[in-house]
């Protein structure tokens, strides 16, 4: 396997919790871990996942400090770190003879041959996670992540009475900019420590001290006093509908990001990583010699993060009103589902028609009718 991360270690964990008989090597670039990013995801059942470390039964979506508050019930959002993941799934490994990660290899695939070649050997099958670069002019989105820490209870509000957190903010949006979209995403994890994200959907980054500009004014405007940031953490991921790859060796397997488990118009991937290692996990069971895998997410999910993204590109200036509105005009759970990529065919036309636009509704049938067959 290429690359020992989210998807590399998902994969593992699947291959070890199925007891694979054969041998696994994990060739991971980095020569340590480090606690470089926050995954947050809704669940109905967040035991499932023994790595969580804090949960939100209440969302918030809105507009420069003025939000609506969403109960997510059955959902929770949970979250989990690089550290706490990594941890579980470094436990795991360390128990099976098996299964080996190798630090410190930042190996290239060679497919001339009858078995791939990758980090100077030859293998029975190759699972690629490295992450590609963005095609140029790709619509992005990025962020800067603080871990900001206040002398007081500030956050009280996002607690309930036992102290607890009770209530996180997925998109707070700043006045509309030509040609970009951009928001505060908030987990509140105490009364004194969040997560305040700065987040921009847009078709090229900015420098940090844009982002840190952009947090300082939000912090002044809505959590005004002394406050400290302890750490930070950036990502940029592609929004891009592109369909995922096609295979181009029997033995060799794209998954991840780079395999199309990223759903553009949210950015969302953790779930959908895990779905594709535990179906490949039974695909390697099944019949390691001639692995067949499902697409990472289904093409009528892929129809509509393209009507999505055509529409945020042509109407930036709509994009916070789009958001909101989803939210707004449709029962919680059901936009959860949505955005979770488990909706039904009838779902995904009711959350899109809760958006009464008329360009958006054309291009909307246009691509969704060949899946209603
Ligand atoms: C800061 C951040 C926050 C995010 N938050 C969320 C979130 O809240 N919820 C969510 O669902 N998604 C989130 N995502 C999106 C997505 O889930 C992550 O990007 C996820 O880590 C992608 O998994 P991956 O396996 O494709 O890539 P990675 O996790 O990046 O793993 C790829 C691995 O390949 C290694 N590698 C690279 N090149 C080589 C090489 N040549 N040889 C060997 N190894 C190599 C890398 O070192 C890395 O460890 C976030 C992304 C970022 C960056």
């Amino acid at each position: 396997m290429l690359g020992a991360g989210c998807s590399g270690l998902h994969l593992a964990l699947a291959l070890l919790e199925r007891r694979y008989p054969g041998k696994v090597t994990l060739l991971e670039a980095r020569s340590r871990y480090h606690n470089d990013r926050t995954w947050s995801f809704f669940t109905e059942d967040p035991s499932a996942f023994p790595y969580v470390r804090h949960t939100w039964g209440e969302v918030e979506v809105g507009a420069q400090g003025q939000r609506a508050r969403y109960n997510a019930a059955p959902f929770v959002y949970a979250t989990t770190t690089a550290s706490a993941f990594v941890g579980h799934a470094l436990a795991a490994i360390r128990t099976s003879p098996r299964t080996h990660l190798e630090l410190g290899v930042r190996a290239e695939v060679d497919l001339s041959g009858r078995k791939p070649w990758a980090g100077g050997r030859a293998w029975d099958l190759v699972v690629d996670t490295r992450p590609q670069m963005p095609a140029p002019g790709t619509l992005l989105q990025h962020f800067l992540g603080a871990f900001v820490e206040f002398p007081d209870a500030r956050l009280a509000p996002f607690m309930d009475a036992s102290g607890k957190p009770k209530r996180c903010v997925l998109m707070d949006f700043y006045p509309p900019k030509p040609g970009w979209v951009s928001f505060m995403y908030l987990l509140p994890f105490s009364a004194q420590r969040g997560l305040f994200e700065v987040t921009y959907f847009s078709p090229s980054r900015v420098t940090q001290t844009a982002y840190l500009n952009d947090l300082s004014a939000y912090l002044a405007a809505h959590f005004p006093g002394p406050h400290r940031i302890v750490r930070m953490e950036k990502g940029v991921l592609p929004m891009s509908a592109q369909p995922p790859p096609e295979r181009v060796h029997p033995a060799y397997v794209e998954i991840g990001s780079r395999g199309g488990a990223l759903k553009p118009s949210t950015g969302y991937g953790f779930l959908a990583m895990r779905a594709q290692a535990a179906a490949l996990a039974d695909a390697i069971m099944n019949d390691a010699d001639a692995v067949v895998l499902p697409p990472a997410r289904p093409a009528r999910k892929r129809a509509v993060d393209a009507i999505f993204l055509d529409y945020l590109t042509n109407n930036f200036a709509e994009g916070p009103m789009l958001y909101q509105r989803l939210f707004a005009h449709n029962p919680t759970p059901r936009l959860i589902r949505f955005l979770g990529d488990t909706s039904s065919l009838k779902e995904d036309v009711q959350v899109m028609s809760s958006v009464p636009i008329l360009p958006f509704t054309r291009t909307l049938l246009t691509r969704l009718l060949p899946f209603a067959r």
